[in-house]
Protein backbone atom coordinates (compact mmCIF):
# COMPACT_ATOMS: atom_id res chain seq x y z
CA UNK A 1 0.00 0.00 0.00
CA UNK A 2 2.66 2.55 1.05
CA UNK A 3 4.46 2.04 -1.97
CA UNK A 4 1.51 2.03 -4.27
CA UNK A 5 0.80 5.56 -2.49
CA UNK A 6 4.74 6.75 -2.65
CA UNK A 7 4.10 5.85 -6.26
CA UNK A 8 1.59 8.95 -7.12
CA UNK A 9 2.98 10.90 -5.03
CA UNK A 10 4.11 14.39 -6.17
CA UNK A 11 4.78 18.18 -4.69
CA UNK A 12 3.46 20.71 -7.69
CA UNK A 13 2.58 24.14 -8.16
CA UNK A 14 -0.29 25.65 -9.94
CA UNK A 15 -1.30 28.64 -11.60
CA UNK A 16 -3.92 30.49 -13.70
CA UNK A 17 -5.08 33.42 -15.33
CA UNK A 18 -8.29 34.92 -16.30
CA UNK A 19 -8.56 37.80 -18.61
CA UNK A 20 -5.21 38.79 -19.64
CA UNK A 21 -4.26 39.41 -23.31
CA UNK A 22 -0.59 38.02 -22.32
CA UNK A 23 -2.43 35.25 -20.13
CA UNK A 24 0.39 32.52 -21.32
CA UNK A 25 3.31 34.54 -21.20
CA UNK A 26 2.46 35.98 -17.53
CA UNK A 27 1.76 31.86 -16.67
CA UNK A 28 4.89 31.24 -17.79
CA UNK A 29 6.59 34.11 -15.44
CA UNK A 30 4.05 32.54 -12.59
CA UNK A 31 5.57 28.89 -13.39
CA UNK A 32 9.10 30.28 -13.72
CA UNK A 33 8.32 31.89 -10.17
CA UNK A 34 7.54 28.54 -8.51
CA UNK A 35 10.41 26.45 -10.40
CA UNK A 36 11.15 25.42 -6.74
CA UNK A 37 7.97 23.11 -6.56
CA UNK A 38 8.63 20.56 -9.17
CA UNK A 39 11.52 20.76 -11.32
CA UNK A 40 10.88 17.80 -13.82
CA UNK A 41 8.22 19.09 -16.15
CA UNK A 42 6.15 21.82 -17.11
CA UNK A 43 3.15 22.69 -18.92
CA UNK A 44 0.82 25.65 -20.50
CA UNK A 45 -2.55 25.46 -21.74
CA UNK A 46 -3.88 28.50 -23.10
CA UNK A 47 -7.48 29.31 -24.66
CA UNK A 48 -7.21 30.74 -27.82
CA UNK A 49 -10.64 31.45 -28.09
CA UNK A 50 -11.08 28.79 -31.05
CA UNK A 51 -9.22 26.16 -28.67
CA UNK A 52 -7.41 24.78 -25.64
CA UNK A 53 -4.16 24.90 -26.68
CA UNK A 54 -1.12 23.02 -24.66
CA UNK A 55 2.71 23.01 -24.50
CA UNK A 56 4.14 20.91 -22.54
CA UNK A 57 7.60 19.05 -21.87
CA UNK A 58 10.24 18.09 -19.35
CA UNK A 59 12.50 19.50 -17.37
CA UNK A 60 13.02 23.17 -16.10
CA UNK A 61 9.87 25.97 -17.07
CA UNK A 62 12.71 27.83 -19.19
CA UNK A 63 14.09 24.86 -21.20
CA UNK A 64 10.27 23.81 -21.83
CA UNK A 65 9.53 26.67 -23.34
CA UNK A 66 12.80 28.39 -24.88
CA UNK A 67 11.84 27.11 -28.25
CA UNK A 68 7.97 28.42 -27.91
CA UNK A 69 6.73 32.00 -29.44
CA UNK A 70 4.07 33.04 -27.45
CA UNK A 71 2.25 34.55 -29.80
CA UNK A 72 1.81 30.89 -31.06
CA UNK A 73 -0.02 30.76 -27.45
CA UNK A 74 -1.81 33.84 -27.58
CA UNK A 75 -5.19 33.86 -25.36
CA UNK A 76 -6.78 35.61 -22.49
CA UNK A 77 -7.02 32.74 -20.28
CA UNK A 78 -4.22 30.08 -19.49
CA UNK A 79 -3.48 27.29 -16.88
CA UNK A 80 0.01 26.12 -15.94
CA UNK A 81 1.97 23.67 -14.10
CA UNK A 82 5.50 22.42 -12.65
CA UNK A 83 5.90 19.13 -12.24
CA UNK A 84 7.94 16.75 -9.49
CA UNK A 85 7.71 13.45 -10.25
CA UNK A 86 8.05 10.33 -8.48
CA UNK A 87 10.07 7.69 -10.29
CA UNK A 88 6.79 5.73 -11.36
CA UNK A 89 5.67 8.80 -13.33
CA UNK A 90 8.13 10.70 -14.98
CA UNK A 91 6.76 10.25 -18.53
CA UNK A 92 5.65 13.26 -20.82
CA UNK A 93 2.27 11.79 -20.42
CA UNK A 94 2.19 13.00 -16.89
CA UNK A 95 2.99 16.36 -17.20
CA UNK A 96 0.43 18.99 -16.43
CA UNK A 97 -1.93 20.57 -17.25
CA UNK A 98 -3.79 17.82 -18.61
CA UNK A 99 -5.75 18.25 -21.43
CA UNK A 100 -8.74 16.24 -22.68
CA UNK A 101 -11.06 16.95 -25.69
CA UNK A 102 -14.59 15.89 -26.37
CA UNK A 103 -17.46 16.31 -28.21
CA UNK A 104 -18.87 18.75 -25.88
CA UNK A 105 -15.69 20.67 -25.68
CA UNK A 106 -12.07 21.04 -23.98
CA UNK A 107 -11.27 20.45 -20.31
CA UNK A 108 -7.69 20.70 -18.79
CA UNK A 109 -6.39 20.28 -15.32
CA UNK A 110 -3.82 21.36 -13.18
CA UNK A 111 -3.37 19.35 -10.09
CA UNK A 112 -1.26 19.89 -6.57
CA UNK A 113 -1.69 17.26 -4.55
CA UNK A 114 -2.59 13.61 -3.34
CA UNK A 115 -5.15 11.37 -3.61
CA UNK A 116 -5.56 8.52 -1.35
CA UNK A 117 -8.43 6.78 -3.08
CA UNK A 118 -6.67 7.24 -6.53
CA UNK A 119 -6.14 3.45 -6.46
CA UNK A 120 -10.04 2.40 -6.02
CA UNK A 121 -10.93 5.10 -8.03
CA UNK A 122 -9.03 4.21 -11.16
CA UNK A 123 -10.46 0.20 -10.96
CA UNK A 124 -14.20 1.35 -10.37
CA UNK A 125 -13.11 3.91 -13.40
CA UNK A 126 -11.45 0.78 -15.59
CA UNK A 127 -14.28 -1.84 -14.96
CA UNK A 128 -16.96 0.58 -15.91
CA UNK A 129 -15.24 0.83 -20.01
CA UNK A 130 -12.77 3.90 -19.07
CA UNK A 131 -9.44 3.79 -20.42
CA UNK A 132 -6.95 5.82 -18.52
CA UNK A 133 -3.95 6.96 -20.58
CA UNK A 134 -1.35 8.05 -17.73
CA UNK A 135 -0.51 6.90 -14.13
CA UNK A 136 -1.59 10.63 -12.22
CA UNK A 137 -4.12 10.80 -10.40
CA UNK A 138 -5.14 13.71 -12.04
CA UNK A 139 -6.54 11.56 -15.05
CA UNK A 140 -8.88 10.04 -12.38
CA UNK A 141 -10.76 13.39 -11.80
CA UNK A 142 -11.17 14.07 -15.06
CA UNK A 143 -12.80 11.01 -15.68
CA UNK A 144 -15.12 11.65 -12.53
CA UNK A 145 -15.82 15.12 -13.82
CA UNK A 146 -16.49 14.18 -17.76
CA UNK A 147 -18.96 11.21 -16.52
CA UNK A 148 -21.97 13.61 -16.34
CA UNK A 149 -20.75 15.11 -19.27
CA UNK A 150 -20.33 18.51 -18.75
CA UNK A 151 -18.33 20.41 -17.18
CA UNK A 152 -20.10 22.25 -14.41
CA UNK A 153 -20.05 23.58 -11.29
CA UNK A 154 -22.30 20.52 -10.28
CA UNK A 155 -20.23 18.16 -12.12
CA UNK A 156 -16.92 19.41 -10.53
CA UNK A 157 -18.36 19.17 -6.63
CA UNK A 158 -20.03 15.89 -7.87
CA UNK A 159 -16.49 14.42 -8.84
CA UNK A 160 -14.38 15.95 -5.79
CA UNK A 161 -16.71 14.78 -3.18
CA UNK A 162 -15.34 11.31 -4.69
CA UNK A 163 -11.91 12.00 -3.81
CA UNK A 164 -10.61 11.80 -0.56
CA UNK A 165 -6.73 13.55 -0.10
CA UNK A 166 -5.14 16.82 -0.14
CA UNK A 167 -5.69 18.92 -3.19
CA UNK A 168 -5.65 21.90 -5.19
CA UNK A 169 -7.02 21.89 -8.35
CA UNK A 170 -7.49 24.58 -11.61
CA UNK A 171 -9.44 23.03 -13.60
CA UNK A 172 -10.09 24.98 -17.33
CA UNK A 173 -12.57 24.57 -20.13
CA UNK A 174 -13.47 27.12 -22.85
CA UNK A 175 -15.18 29.48 -21.03
CA UNK A 176 -14.68 29.29 -17.34
CA UNK A 177 -11.72 28.52 -15.31
CA UNK A 178 -12.62 26.60 -11.81
CA UNK A 179 -10.49 26.51 -8.87
CA UNK A 180 -11.04 24.01 -5.68
CA UNK A 181 -9.31 23.16 -2.26
CA UNK A 182 -9.95 20.06 -0.32
CA UNK A 183 -11.91 19.99 2.76
CA UNK A 184 -9.26 20.17 5.41
CA UNK A 185 -7.42 23.00 3.12
CA UNK A 186 -3.95 21.08 3.22
CA UNK A 187 -2.51 22.67 0.13
CA UNK A 188 -1.90 26.30 -0.48
CA UNK A 189 -3.83 28.19 -2.92
CA UNK A 190 -4.57 31.81 -3.63
CA UNK A 191 -6.42 34.07 -5.43
CA UNK A 192 -5.25 37.49 -6.88
CA UNK A 193 -5.73 40.14 -9.21
CA UNK A 194 -4.06 42.03 -11.71
CA UNK A 195 -5.99 44.77 -13.58
CA UNK A 196 -8.85 43.05 -14.64
CA UNK A 197 -7.62 40.05 -14.54
CA UNK A 198 -7.81 37.33 -12.25
CA UNK A 199 -4.81 35.04 -10.67
CA UNK A 200 -5.03 32.06 -8.82
CA UNK A 201 -1.43 30.71 -7.66
CA UNK A 202 -0.21 27.94 -5.54
CA UNK A 203 2.56 30.41 -3.84
CA UNK A 204 2.03 34.08 -3.78
CA UNK A 205 5.45 34.62 -5.19
CA UNK A 206 3.67 33.91 -8.45
CA UNK A 207 1.83 37.08 -7.73
CA UNK A 208 4.48 39.52 -6.88
CA UNK A 209 6.08 38.21 -10.16
CA UNK A 210 3.87 39.24 -12.52
CA UNK A 211 2.66 42.15 -10.23
CA UNK A 212 -0.78 41.16 -9.28
CA UNK A 213 -2.21 41.67 -5.77
CA UNK A 214 -3.24 39.06 -3.33
CA UNK A 215 -6.96 38.92 -2.46
CA UNK A 216 -7.76 35.95 -0.50
CA UNK A 217 -6.70 32.48 0.05
CA UNK A 218 -8.87 29.67 -1.38
CA UNK A 219 -11.09 28.37 1.40
CA UNK A 220 -11.12 24.71 2.32
CA UNK A 221 -13.84 23.33 0.84
CA UNK A 222 -14.43 25.78 -1.99
CA UNK A 223 -14.75 25.91 -5.64
CA UNK A 224 -14.42 29.20 -7.00
CA UNK A 225 -15.72 29.91 -10.67
CA UNK A 226 -14.52 32.36 -12.30
CA UNK A 227 -15.73 33.86 -16.37
CA UNK A 228 -15.97 37.28 -18.09
CA UNK A 229 -19.03 37.21 -15.58
CA UNK A 230 -16.99 37.76 -12.74
CA UNK A 231 -16.03 35.66 -9.72
CA UNK A 232 -18.36 32.97 -8.09
CA UNK A 233 -17.88 31.07 -4.67
CA UNK A 234 -19.63 27.97 -3.73
CA UNK A 235 -19.00 24.98 -1.51
CA UNK A 236 -18.77 21.53 -2.75
CA UNK A 237 -17.92 20.22 1.12
CA UNK A 238 -18.22 21.44 4.59
CA UNK A 239 -16.10 24.24 5.15
CA UNK A 240 -13.76 22.18 8.34
CA UNK A 241 -10.75 23.54 10.21
CA UNK A 242 -7.64 24.38 8.23
CA UNK A 243 -5.06 22.21 8.30
CA UNK A 244 -2.24 23.61 6.17
CA UNK A 245 0.79 21.69 5.58
CA UNK A 246 3.45 22.83 8.17
CA UNK A 247 6.38 21.85 5.55
CA UNK A 248 5.03 24.73 3.28
CA UNK A 249 6.13 26.75 5.58
CA UNK A 250 8.94 24.49 7.46
CA UNK A 251 10.90 23.93 3.73
CA UNK A 252 8.49 23.94 0.39
CA UNK A 253 7.73 27.85 -0.09
CA UNK A 254 9.59 30.37 -0.91
CA UNK A 255 10.16 32.56 1.88
CA UNK A 256 8.74 35.95 0.21
CA UNK A 257 5.65 33.94 -0.02
CA UNK A 258 2.54 34.52 2.74
CA UNK A 259 0.74 31.02 3.15
CA UNK A 260 -2.83 31.35 4.50
CA UNK A 261 -1.42 34.63 5.48
CA UNK A 262 1.19 34.17 7.34
CA UNK A 263 4.70 35.12 5.78
CA UNK A 264 7.37 31.99 5.30
CA UNK A 265 10.59 33.93 6.02
CA UNK A 266 8.40 35.08 9.39
CA UNK A 267 7.37 32.10 10.25
CA UNK A 268 10.82 30.19 9.91
CA UNK A 269 12.55 33.08 11.71
CA UNK A 270 9.90 32.63 14.36
CA UNK A 271 10.78 28.87 14.37
CA UNK A 272 14.55 30.02 14.69
CA UNK A 273 13.59 31.94 17.81
CA UNK A 274 11.46 28.92 19.60
CA UNK A 275 14.34 26.51 18.65
CA UNK A 276 16.71 28.92 20.89
CA UNK A 277 14.15 29.66 23.62
CA UNK A 278 13.75 25.52 23.88
CA UNK A 279 17.47 24.66 23.69
CA UNK A 280 20.26 26.82 23.48
CA UNK A 281 23.62 25.84 23.73
CA UNK A 282 26.72 27.66 24.84
CA UNK A 283 28.53 28.27 21.27
CA UNK A 284 30.42 31.32 19.35
CA UNK A 285 28.54 31.45 16.03
CA UNK A 286 25.20 30.91 14.65
CA UNK A 287 25.32 29.58 10.73
CA UNK A 288 22.27 28.29 8.44
CA UNK A 289 22.20 25.63 5.67
CA UNK A 290 21.31 27.87 2.54
CA UNK A 291 18.68 28.53 1.85
CA UNK A 292 15.47 27.22 3.70
CA UNK A 293 17.53 27.13 6.95
CA UNK A 294 18.64 30.79 7.04
CA UNK A 295 15.52 32.57 8.16
CA UNK A 296 15.74 30.37 11.16
CA UNK A 297 19.31 31.11 12.12
CA UNK A 298 18.57 34.76 12.11
CA UNK A 299 16.08 33.96 14.31
CA UNK A 300 17.90 31.77 16.47
CA UNK A 301 20.98 34.11 16.64
CA UNK A 302 18.31 36.89 17.40
CA UNK A 303 17.52 35.34 20.19
CA UNK A 304 19.87 33.21 21.53
CA UNK A 305 22.54 36.75 21.24
CA UNK A 306 25.01 34.95 19.43
CA UNK A 307 26.29 36.11 15.88
CA UNK A 308 25.21 35.09 12.69
CA UNK A 309 27.51 34.34 9.88
CA UNK A 310 27.52 32.75 6.14
CA UNK A 311 29.51 29.85 7.82
CA UNK A 312 28.19 27.69 4.30
CA UNK A 313 28.04 28.68 0.81
CA UNK A 314 25.32 27.24 -1.80
CA UNK A 315 26.28 26.75 -5.24
CA UNK A 316 23.36 28.41 -7.02
CA UNK A 317 23.75 25.96 -10.20
CA UNK A 318 22.53 22.64 -8.49
CA UNK A 319 19.30 21.33 -8.11
CA UNK A 320 17.60 20.96 -4.55
CA UNK A 321 18.57 17.52 -2.87
CA UNK A 322 15.37 16.72 -1.34
CA UNK A 323 13.56 16.94 -4.78
CA UNK A 324 15.82 14.70 -7.02
CA UNK A 325 14.58 11.22 -7.13
CA UNK A 326 17.71 9.19 -6.80
CA UNK A 327 19.83 8.29 -3.75
CA UNK A 328 22.85 8.58 -5.82
CA UNK A 329 22.11 11.66 -7.10
CA UNK A 330 21.35 13.32 -3.80
CA UNK A 331 24.88 12.06 -2.07
CA UNK A 332 26.28 13.76 -5.50
CA UNK A 333 24.19 16.91 -4.77
CA UNK A 334 25.10 17.47 -1.14
CA UNK A 335 28.60 17.47 -2.22
CA UNK A 336 28.33 19.27 -5.35
CA UNK A 337 26.01 21.66 -3.40
CA UNK A 338 27.51 23.03 -0.27
CA UNK A 339 30.56 24.66 0.68
CA UNK A 340 31.90 25.86 4.59
CA UNK A 341 33.49 28.94 4.58
CA UNK A 342 36.81 27.94 6.24
CA UNK A 343 37.55 30.92 8.09
CA UNK A 344 34.47 31.58 9.23
CA UNK A 345 34.50 27.90 11.01
CA UNK A 346 37.42 27.54 11.95
CA UNK A 347 38.43 27.12 15.65
CA UNK A 348 34.99 27.98 16.33
CA UNK A 349 31.94 26.34 18.35
CA UNK A 350 29.67 26.27 15.59
CA UNK A 351 25.15 25.94 16.20
CA UNK A 352 24.39 24.76 12.58
CA UNK A 353 20.32 25.25 12.03
CA UNK A 354 18.69 23.16 9.52
CA UNK A 355 14.97 22.92 8.43
CA UNK A 356 14.65 19.42 8.91
CA UNK A 357 15.96 15.90 9.04
CA UNK A 358 14.69 13.42 6.14
CA UNK A 359 17.03 10.38 5.64
CA UNK A 360 20.22 11.99 7.62
CA UNK A 361 22.57 11.79 4.30
CA UNK A 362 22.64 15.32 3.65
CA UNK A 363 23.16 16.75 7.67
CA UNK A 364 26.06 13.57 8.14
CA UNK A 365 27.59 15.54 5.27
CA UNK A 366 27.24 19.11 6.23
CA UNK A 367 28.33 18.18 10.00
CA UNK A 368 31.57 16.61 8.13
CA UNK A 369 32.18 19.03 6.12
CA UNK A 370 31.87 21.48 9.02
CA UNK A 371 34.47 19.77 11.01
CA UNK A 372 36.81 19.32 7.66
CA UNK A 373 36.72 23.08 7.89
CA UNK A 374 38.15 23.11 11.54
CA UNK A 375 34.89 23.69 13.48
CA UNK A 376 35.81 23.16 17.15
CA UNK A 377 32.29 21.79 17.85
CA UNK A 378 29.21 21.23 15.53
CA UNK A 379 25.48 21.45 17.06
CA UNK A 380 23.09 20.82 14.90
CA UNK A 381 19.57 22.55 15.95
CA UNK A 382 16.32 21.46 13.83
CA UNK A 383 14.09 23.87 12.98
CA UNK A 384 11.05 21.37 13.22
CA UNK A 385 9.87 18.15 14.86
CA UNK A 386 11.59 14.94 14.09
CA UNK A 387 9.96 13.50 10.75
CA UNK A 388 8.81 9.74 11.63
CA UNK A 389 5.77 9.22 9.38
CA UNK A 390 4.99 9.42 5.27
CA UNK A 391 2.77 12.23 3.40
CA UNK A 392 -0.30 11.04 2.10
CA UNK A 393 -1.13 14.54 1.01
CA UNK A 394 0.93 14.90 -2.04
CA UNK A 395 5.01 15.20 -0.55
CA UNK A 396 7.36 12.94 -1.56
CA UNK A 397 9.55 11.89 2.11
CA UNK A 398 10.12 8.73 1.65
CA UNK A 399 9.09 5.61 3.13
CA UNK A 400 8.95 5.13 7.24
CA UNK A 401 12.11 2.70 6.54
CA UNK A 402 13.76 4.86 4.84
CA UNK A 403 13.15 8.01 7.46
CA UNK A 404 15.90 8.28 9.83
CA UNK A 405 13.52 10.18 12.89
CA UNK A 406 10.97 6.56 12.60
CA UNK A 407 14.05 4.75 13.10
CA UNK A 408 16.36 6.31 15.81
CA UNK A 409 16.40 8.46 19.10
CA UNK A 410 17.55 11.67 18.93
CA UNK A 411 21.34 10.65 20.70
CA UNK A 412 21.00 8.21 18.03
CA UNK A 413 20.69 10.07 15.31
CA UNK A 414 22.86 12.39 17.28
CA UNK A 415 25.65 9.51 16.77
CA UNK A 416 24.95 8.87 13.13
CA UNK A 417 25.35 12.88 11.97
CA UNK A 418 28.44 13.15 13.62
CA UNK A 419 26.94 16.11 15.63
CA UNK A 420 28.10 17.10 19.22
CA UNK A 421 24.54 17.86 20.49
CA UNK A 422 21.38 17.82 18.52
CA UNK A 423 17.81 19.01 19.59
CA UNK A 424 14.53 19.17 17.29
CA UNK A 425 12.17 22.33 17.62
CA UNK A 426 8.95 20.39 19.65
CA UNK A 427 5.26 20.39 17.70
CA UNK A 428 4.38 23.63 20.10
CA UNK A 429 7.36 25.47 18.78
CA UNK A 430 6.26 24.98 15.81
CA UNK A 431 2.64 25.43 16.39
CA UNK A 432 3.16 28.50 17.46
CA UNK A 433 5.74 29.39 15.01
CA UNK A 434 3.02 29.56 12.17
CA UNK A 435 -0.30 29.91 13.90
CA UNK A 436 -0.50 33.28 14.69
CA UNK A 437 -3.69 34.06 15.18
CA UNK A 438 -6.51 30.99 15.33
CA UNK A 439 -9.39 32.55 13.69
CA UNK A 440 -7.46 32.87 10.33
CA UNK A 441 -4.65 30.26 10.56
CA UNK A 442 -7.36 27.62 12.53
CA UNK A 443 -4.06 24.69 12.56
CA UNK A 444 -1.70 23.21 10.83
CA UNK A 445 -1.05 19.41 9.78
CA UNK A 446 2.12 17.75 11.19
CA UNK A 447 1.38 14.86 10.44
CA UNK A 448 4.63 13.79 9.28
CA UNK A 449 5.90 15.03 12.67
CA UNK A 450 2.78 13.94 14.77
CA UNK A 451 1.08 11.05 12.99
CA UNK A 452 -1.84 12.50 13.73
CA UNK A 453 -3.32 12.40 10.20
CA UNK A 454 -6.35 15.21 9.35
CA UNK A 455 -7.76 13.39 6.56
CA UNK A 456 -7.98 9.40 6.86
CA UNK A 457 -8.18 7.08 3.62
CA UNK A 458 -12.11 6.63 4.50
CA UNK A 459 -12.48 10.30 3.76
CA UNK A 460 -13.09 11.02 7.24
CA UNK A 461 -11.70 14.37 8.83
CA UNK A 462 -10.03 14.40 11.94
CA UNK A 463 -12.05 17.27 13.61
CA UNK A 464 -15.31 18.82 11.97
CA UNK A 465 -15.43 22.67 12.33
CA UNK A 466 -17.87 24.63 10.92
CA UNK A 467 -20.48 24.10 8.35
CA UNK A 468 -21.82 26.77 5.72
FE1 LIG B 1 2.78 18.52 5.00
FE2 LIG B 1 3.77 16.60 6.59
FE3 LIG B 1 1.12 17.09 6.54
FE4 LIG B 1 2.37 15.98 4.42
S1 LIG B 1 2.09 15.09 6.47
S2 LIG B 1 0.83 17.61 4.37
S3 LIG B 1 4.34 17.05 4.47
S4 LIG B 1 2.76 18.46 7.24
Amino acid sequence: MLAEIKGINEECGVFGIWGHEKAAELTYYGLHSMQHRGQEGAGIVVNTGRELKAHKGLGLVNDVFKPVKFDDLAGRVAVGHVRYATQGGRGIENVQPLLFQSQTGGMALAHNGNLMNAHELRGELEREGSILQTSSDTEVLAHLIKRSGEVTEDSIARALNRVVGAYAYIILQEDKMFAALDPAGIRPLSIGRLGDAYVVASETCAFDQIGATFEREVLPGELITISDDGIHSTRFAPRDKRRMCAMEYVYLSRPDSDVNYVNVHASRKQMGKELAKESSIDADIVIGVPDSSISAAIGFAEESGLPYEMGIIKNRYVGRTFIQPSQELRELGVKMKLSPVRSIIEGKRVVMIDDSIVRGTTSRRIVQMLKEAGAKEVHVRIASPAIQNPCYYGIDMSTKQELIGANYSVDEINDIIGSDTLAYLSEQGLEKAIVKDKTINQGVCMACMTGKYPVKQDGELEIHYTSC
